[in-house]
């Protein structure tokens, strides 16, 4: 896509996220609620099919685009950008590792939103250390059956098709090598189990996914050769902790306008508490990280987007980004004062939706370890 094209998807969004997203958040966020016309909304508007390649009829969105669509629409209300980029994970996965014939057949629908679900990898005994999950799919002919447990799946209950990481060969050592992506669409084995209740992040289904004897086709399996799971499942991991980064930066830069408009409207002795150089300090602090946490993330964006390997750049962004999100949030409830607490405002949903960055798509300890490492390897003495 051109620079102006991009532009003009930007500009749409940004308009949408305003005139649609900006008077329902709340309402849906308080209530717990799937917000299903914004769902509608977001089909419309090519969301579910944002990076998939036009060929198959998506928006072919560059990772860049792709992340400054994401910091606007969290900047208002993170939840949604969940909806369609754990989708879009999924689709990711079968873009860069299906088939022709599974992208052929899958990806035309995912960007239609006609067909919607985002990726199971974790389980209750295994979120980092992945090698660890016991799901295992055992083959039968022309087909698998798989028995297992997922928990935390974004999109659990509304979704209807998930790229599921599974053991296709429980004793292989080193472990990854007996790991495959399988995609699963529910019925016959398979369900979600339970929804689970949320500090934050609400509106949007996180669940325990249940496979049960679920006999899937042989053709469902990503790539068609066993044992290269787990590096599809990674591989996709650099374009997510983009995306978590701008997700971040999005919540970020909202507790920066929240704060920055109040604070010139709240008096105290005499004057906005902008003009108290205490208040001055936080928000000359929280504009900062949020021009950071942009520019690490246009950084890895557009590495991503020359195809090199970007994974300390990614790793950097979701690092800062996601702290800059907890930061600013916590510093806007400051600025806000007593009225912070208050359902009525913005604020306290940014408090509760900013630490989830900090968790998703590899925990920051992890990225700070994956940083680390790299800068011993890149410096040898
Ligand atoms: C709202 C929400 C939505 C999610 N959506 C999805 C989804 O759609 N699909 C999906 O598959 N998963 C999803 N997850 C799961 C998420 O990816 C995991 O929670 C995450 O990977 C961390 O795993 P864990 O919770 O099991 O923590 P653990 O792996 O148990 O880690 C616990 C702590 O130990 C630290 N730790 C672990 N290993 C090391 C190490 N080697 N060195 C240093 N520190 C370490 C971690 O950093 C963390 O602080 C979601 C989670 C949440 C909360």
């Amino acid at each position: 896509m051109s620079d102006n094209v991009d532009q003009e998807v930007i500009d749409s969004i940004e308009r949408w996220v305003q005139r649609e997203l900006r008077p329902v958040a709340k309402k849906f966020d308080h209530a717990d609620e799937y917000p299903e016309d914004i769902v509608e909304q977001m089909k419309e508007l090519g969301l579910f099919g944002a990076t998939i390649l036009p060929e198959y009829g998506g928006l072919g969105l560059s990772a860049s685009t792709y992340a400054r669509i994401v910091i606007s629409i969290a900047s208002v209300w993170m939840a949604p950008v969940g909806i369609f980029n754990s989708h879009l994970i999924m689709a990711a996965c079968v873009q860069r590792h299906g088939t022709s014939e599974q992208k052929s057949r899958w990806l035309p629908r995912f960007a239609k939103g006609e067909i919607r679900g985002g990726v199971g990898l974790t389980e209750p005994n295994a979120g980092t250390d992945l090698q660890a999950i016991r799901t295992v799919a055992r083959r039968h002919g022309d087909h698998y059956v798989i028995n297992g447990t997922k928990t935390w799946i974004t999109n659990g209950i509304y979704g209807s098709c998930f790229g599921v990481l599974v053991k296709t060969d429980p004793d292989a050592q080193p472990r990854h090598k007996g790991m495959s992506m399988i995609l699963c669409e529910k019925g016959g084995g398979f369900k979600a189990s339970r929804k689970i209740r949320k500090l934050g992040y609400k509106s949007i289904d996180s669940a325990e996914l249940l496979f049960a004897d679920y006999k899937v086709s042989a053709d469902n399996l990503i790539g068609g050769i066993e044992g290269r799971g787990f590096q599809q499942a990674v591989g996709g991991l650099e374009l997510g902790r983009i995306n978590v980064a701008a997700r971040g930066a999005g919540i970020a830069a909202g507790a920066l306008r929240d704060a920055l408009r109040y604070a010139q409207e709240r008096q105290t002795f005499g004057k906005p508490i902008a003009h108290h150089q205490a208040i001055q300090l936080k928000l000359a602090d929280m504009a900062t990280r949020v021009e950071a946490a942009r520019l690490l993330i246009e950084q890895a964006a557009r590495k991503y987007d020359t195809g090199e390997r970007c994974d300390l750049e990614s790793s950097m962004a979701k690092l800062f980004a996601s702290e800059a999100g907890v930061e600013n949030s916590l510093e806007a409830m400051r600025i806000f004062g007593g009225y912070s607490y208050s359902t009525d405002f913005d604020v306290e949903r940014y408090y509760r939706d900013a630490p989830l960055m900090c968790i998703g798509e590899g925990t920051n300890e992890m990225q700070r370890i994956i940083i680390a490492k790299q800068l011993i390897e890149g410096n040898p003495v």
